[in-house]
């Protein structure tokens, strides 16, 4: 460092950040975006993805600048040999049957966490039980679980209010299942309502909210109620991002915010800090967490602390298509 530069910090005032570990990407969305990237270098560009290949905008931007299209339906896939890969948060069946009748080369990105959710719910149905998927109307993930099975085969429960109003038909077995990036602690009220109302009501064999969403909010409650701030790097249709966000809120950080980019930081609202928490969605890349640090070490002098609160070692093979490639 300089003399200029070290006169600069001792100007500046001090900001301790706590990085919450884990934090970022997760096993199913690292194996997502390899699945993209393997795809290109196998098959060439264009290669064609249903959806955001995991919801985060910088994330798509750059597959977007080595060759991939980002569709929202099959029908904006033209014919011909170009691969189709569909998004970490899964598909209903009748994608996968579209895709099979148009003799596309699909590659099934889907979260091993996800297919594990649409095997549960399958076999509740085989069994002949009503299934209560608790999770958010119109998210992907929710519309790929409920799209595995017919129309009325599972009811959406949102809210505490939901799982206190549904009135299931007399004599059915009833079971449920979940959203695997929900709130932890919400999720739990609403399961305790539909427990209390329901005590023959079947459990998931091992919870559905995946160990990533789980560990990350668990490192932000540890966070949020030693720091002045919490920022939590992620896109605004990230679930999982969200959930940190009202997270740290719940556990008592008083401002709590969720950005894309530094270039997202409201200066008016972070001056005079002197703890700020950072943590990232699981389909935010840690780079953007090093664009805020870096955002806050040019008006702080700041300190990094690391709270780690859990060890993370999953690992998904990428998906079977590309292990074992077709050719064209
Ligand atoms: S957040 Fe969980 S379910 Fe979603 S992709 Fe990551 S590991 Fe899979």
């Amino acid at each position: 460092m300089s003399l200029q530069q070290n006169d600069k910090a001792k100007d500046l005032p001090q900001l301790d950040i706590r990085l919450c570990a884990p934090r970022g990407f997760c096993a199913g969305v690292v194996r997502a975006i390899d699945a993209v990237e393997k795809a290109l270098n196998l098959y060439g560009a264009p290669v064609y993805v249903r959806h955001e290949i995991v919801h985060n905008r910088y994330v798509v931007d750059s597959l977007k600048a080595k060759g991939a299209i980002f569709v929202e339906d099959l029908k904006d896939v033209p014919d011909g040999p170009a691969p189709v890969i569909f998004s970490a948060h899964g598909v209903p069946k009748s994608v996968i049957e579209t895709a099979d009748q148009r003799h596309m080369l699909a590659i099934d990105a889907t979260c091993p966490l996800v297919t594990k959710v649409h095997r549960e719910a399958m076999t509740h149905h085989k069994k002949g039980r009503l299934i209560f998927l608790i999770g958010h109307k119109g998210h992907p993930e929710v519309i790929g679980t409920m799209g595995q099975l017919p129309d009325g085969a599972i009811v959406l429960i949102e809210s505490v209010e939901d799982a206190q109003a549904i009135t299931p038909p007399e004599g059915i077995e009833l079971a449920y299942a979940t959203q695997t990036t929900l709130s932890v602690d919400d999720t739990a009220e609403i399961i305790a309502v539909l427990t209390r109302r329901f005590p023959q009501l079947h459990q998931p064999p091992r919870e559905d909210i995946c160990y990533a969403t789980t560990n990350r909010q668990e490192a932000v409650r540890i966070v949020a109620p030693q720091v002045e701030a919490m920022i939590v790097v992620g896109s605004p249709n990230s679930s999982n991002s969200q959930r940190l966000r009202e997270t740290a809120e719940r556990y008592g950080c008083p401002k709590a915010y969720l950005i894309e980019r530094a270039a997202d930081l409201d200066w008016n609202q972070l001056s005079g800090l002197k703890s700020l928490g950072l943590s990232a969605g699981a389909s935010a890349p840690d780079v953007l967490v090093d664009e805020i640090i870096a955002a806050f070490a040019a008006r702080y002098n700041v300190k990094v602390e690391t709270v780690t609160t859990a060890q993370e070692d999953m690992f998904f093979p990428l998906p079977r298509e590309l292990r074992s490639p077709t050719p064209i």
